[in-house]
């Protein structure tokens, strides 16, 4: 038995069909960390849907209301670069129920992970990007709203940057967490990976982490409070020390009742829509620099999967199975 929960259910499938997002890969990493023995049957727990409330604490009611509908226009279906249908509907509002199960539970147990969630792309007034809501923001303001957490950060680790997020939590300041760093934070670069850029401002009581490349959709990219523009084809030393140097600049500036952890498996060397050259093992080294780093501080992490889109579903499949046993290793040490 793992030391903590995995939410999963399988209504998380994208209705979507033949699509580049593998939207199987939900029930594949299941299946795979059940016959692997990773996990069994008991370490999982079922979400319930967000509520309209819930998503209302992110969205625009008139954004919700025509996804309620059925009321986009075709250029917001457009953007969504997914067929839209009521069904779908539903299985975001479920993958923002599992995200907030997935912050609450780990508060309980140090970690939790949602196999599932992750829709960084999704923005309070529209859908892009394979993303229709931000079911980590959700889940954040949820948390907040029920006084369990004050402040949160996000360290979006997908190879795009994560525009919805930035842009939902861009500015925001509540007067209880008011910081002395609100001046745009300067980083050293790590010396060893001479390339690539940070940047970054803060203002506000969710700190926002996006590792990235740089020459990739979202073309317009809003700022997070540290954004890590990586230059193409980078591996995974280069990658690792820019991740451990936004992590410990963010946590310089920020304390964080919650860290929210977005693990796409899309900075991949054989991920058909990025651009960065990391290999498998190099992947799951991310996941334990994360888990190390929220442990070693006593933040209570929640994990989501967005992207991945390796050649190989199988790939994908590994990537975030090794996510789990990163934090079984992590956690159980
Ligand atoms: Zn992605």
């Amino acid at each position: 038995m793992l030391p903590f929960k995995l939410v999963y259910s399988d209504a998380y499938y994208l209705p979507i069909g033949q699509h580049v997002f593998p939207a199987e890969k939900y029930r594949r990493i299941r299946d795979r960390l059940i016959s692997t023995g990773v996990a069994d049957a008991s370490d999982f727990i079922e979400p319930e849907p967000a509520t309209d409330q819930d998503i209302l604490l992110v969205h625009k009611p008139e954004y919700v209301h025509k996804l309620k509908t059925g009321t986009l226009s075709q250029r917001e279906e457009m953007e969504l670069e997914i067929p839209f249908s009521q069904e779908l509907v539903e299985a975001f509002w479920l993958a923002a129920g599992g995200s907030i199960l997935a912050a609450r539970q780990s508060l309980k147990d140090k970690v939790c992970i949602s196999i599932g969630g992750g829709f960084h792309h999704a923005f309070p007034d529209h859908g892009e990007g394979f993303c229709m809501i931000n079911d980590v923001a959700v889940a954040i303001r949820r948390l907040q709203r029920d006084d369990k957490i004050r402040t949160a950060m996000t360290v979006d680790c997908d190879v795009h940057q994560g525009n919805g997020t930035a842009a939902i939590f861009a500015g925001t300041r509540t007067a209880s967490a008011l910081l002395p760093s609100s001046s745009p934070s300067t980083v050293e670069q790590p010396a060893h990976a001479p390339r690539g850029k940070i940047r970054g401002v803060h203002a506000g009581d969710v700190f926002t982490i996006s590792l990235h490349q740089h020459n990739n959709y979202p073309v317009s990219k809003p700022p997070s409070s540290i954004d890590v523009d990586l230059p193409d084809d980078i591996g995974d030393d280069d990658y690792l020390a820019w991740l451990d140097n936004a992590l410990s600049s963010g946590l310089r500036q920020f304390e964080p009742d919650l860290l929210c952890y977005i693990a796409g498996a899309d900075p991949y060397e054989e991920d058909q829509l990025g651009g960065l050259k990391l290999t498998i093992e190099g992947l799951k080294k991310r996941d334990v620099l994360v888990f190390q780093v929220a442990r070693a501080r006593n933040i209570p992490v929640m994990v989501t999967y967005a992207g991945g889109y390796a050649r190989h579903v199988e790939d994908t499949v590994t990537i975030h199975s090794n996510t789990v046993i990163a934090a079984k290793e992590v956690f159980t040490a």
